[in-house]
């Protein structure tokens, strides 16, 4: 097993967005698998009929993709069509492979076919529990021979093929993230591989789907360590070899209770949409029950695959710190260069409908100026709005300002001012120089200065300081909204 070559597969059930959860578990094979040289595969779990949509699955991969996980094995995220020699990578395009998995079983007697009804089985549960014992399934049918059985189903009844469960003895798993995990068989009864319709259920499709994809190692999900034992059994059962699991920390919220839709977003569209970067969704994620061995908290994807092991990976709850989130995704978008920033920014700007110049040079500069309060890139909009090269909306708080005796005097001042200047823009420093004649000429300061200068500016006697917006705005713009502003004014 030493020199084999690492496979490992993210194994998501379609049932909606992919949460941070999956992104993590996504993240961890895929950094091993990078790291090692191995094989990323993706296998779609959609045998829960009810739940599993297409539409899920397409969702799960355009996340997966703006993560950045590339696989090689599974459907290509285009076409969707199996790429890879072990596939198909969709379950419920793998029923015959499970149906003679089964048969296999029920001939060697390591399975068998069960007519309990639902009404039987819930009065057992409840004999059993009234007696203390463990609520398992005692079935009449577990020694009947395969021949008798398939006479009942020949008549048309239905049955679950049962695992027999026969040895009583402990069942060890070495995890590579909690170590030794002991497991007395008798935690389980008799349980079911196929269900009465013919669809299989997750532990057995997980065990056949494993060792046919020749999968090396599994990390994945706390609440599946339970699911170790009968699918150890189940290895065992068909003699195939056990991949070595490691099961990760639960996620909390920061209330300490398991990270949910009670918490608000939790899906990695959500944090798309919010303006999050894929780079630093990664870099906060990896470190949810995984450190660096050099103690980096920020960490580009090359830096995360050169890293990670599982060596690593902590058992203990890790919890879901929103505000740490916020300071990486801030960390990595400001160390974006600005050509790639702009191109980021760009929708969100776009969607918000702000006109703004295609310059490209009024772009950086933009962005030198606006990066440094951003957390997110949408917070680019509220910063870019007042550039906007649409009519400023005059807010009702300006009303007091346009009734100070001076104001007119002000904004035609600042308006004669602007109509001076060589360029197309003030630079910093002009516009300073303006305020300050304007200080003198119209012998106003403070608030009888200030504010009718921003209410022509961008509306609003409060927001972002001029000197870092009007070097930003072109000359007619500004223009047109000292007119705008001045039509505004009585007398
Ligand atoms: N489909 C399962 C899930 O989404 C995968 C479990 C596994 O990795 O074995 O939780």
């Amino acid at each position: 097993m030493a020199d084999q070559t690492v496979r490992v597969r993210f194994a998501p059930s379609p049932t909606g967005y992919l949460h941070v959860g999956g992104a993590r578990t996504a993240l961890y094979n895929y950094l091993y698998a990078k790291h090692t040289g191995g094989e990323f595969i993706l296998r779609i779990e959609d045998t829960d009929e009810a739940r599993s949509t297409e539409e899920s699955m397409r969702m799960q991969i355009a996340d997966l993709q703006w993560l950045g996980m590339k696989w090689s094995e599974g459907p290509d995220p285009d076409s969707l069509i199996d790429v890879g020699a072990y596939g198909p990578y969709r379950q419920s395009r793998r029923l015959d492979i499970y149906k003679e998995h089964a048969q296999r079983l029920l001939e060697e007697g390591q399975a068998y076919y069960c007519f309990m009804t639902d009404e039987e089985i819930e009065v057992q549960r409840q004999a059993a529990i009234q007696q203390g014992r463990p609520p398992q399934v005692n079935s009449p049918y577990r020694d009947w021979p395969i021949e008798k059985a398939q006479e009942r189903l020949d008549k048309g009844d239905k049955a679950v093929v049962r695992f027999k469960v026969v040895e009583k003895r402990d069942y060890v798993l070495q995890d590579l993230v909690r170590g030794e995990v002991t497991f007395p068989s008798d935690m389980v009864g008799d349980f079911v591989l196929l269900r009465s319709t013919g669809m299989p259920v997750y532990n057995f499709c997980c065990v056949v789907d494993d060792a046919l994809m020749k999968i090396t190692h599994v990390f994945r999900a706390e609440e599946h360590l339970s699911n170790s034992l009968r699918q150890m059994m189940l290895y065992h059962a068909f003699n195939y070899p056990l991949p070595k699991f490691g099961h990760l920390s639960v996620v909390l919220g920061s209330d300490k209770q398991k990270l949910s839709k009670r918490h608000g977003a939790t899906s990695c569209h959500d944090y798309a949409q919010n303006g999050y970067l894929p780079e630093a969704l990664n870099n906060f994620v990896a470190l949810l029950g995984w450190s660096s061995p050099a103690a980096q908290e920020i960490l580009s994807m090359e830096e995360l695959i050169a890293q990670f092991d599982y060596d690593r990976l902590n058992a203990s709850p890790a919890v879901f710190d929103e505000q740490k989130l916020n300071w990486v995704n801030a960390t990595h978008l400001r160390a974006l260069p600005n050509e790639e920033l702009w191109k980021r920014v760009e929708p969100f700007l776009n969607e918000a409908g702000l006109k703004l110049p295609a310059d490209s040079g009024w772009r950086f500069r933009a962005l030198d100026a606006f990066k440094t309060s951003m957390t997110t890139l949408k917070d680019a909009v509220e910063l870019f709005r007042p550039l906007s090269e649409t009519p400023v909306s005059i807010a009702t708080e300006s009303e007091e300002v346009l009734g100070f005796p001076t104001t007119r005097a002000v904004i035609e001042a600042w308006k004669a001012g602007i109509e001076q200047a060589g360029s197309d823009y003030l630079t910093e420093e002009q516009f300073n120089k303006l305020q300050d004649s304007i200080k003198d000429s119209q012998n106003v300061k403070g608030k009888q200065l200030f504010q009718p200068i921003r209410v022509a500016v961008i509306g609003k006697p409060q927001g972002t300081e001029l000197k870092m917006l009007v070097p930003l705005m072109h000359k007619r713009t500004l223009l047109a909204r000292a007119d705008q502003v001045l039509s505004r004014i009585k007398g």
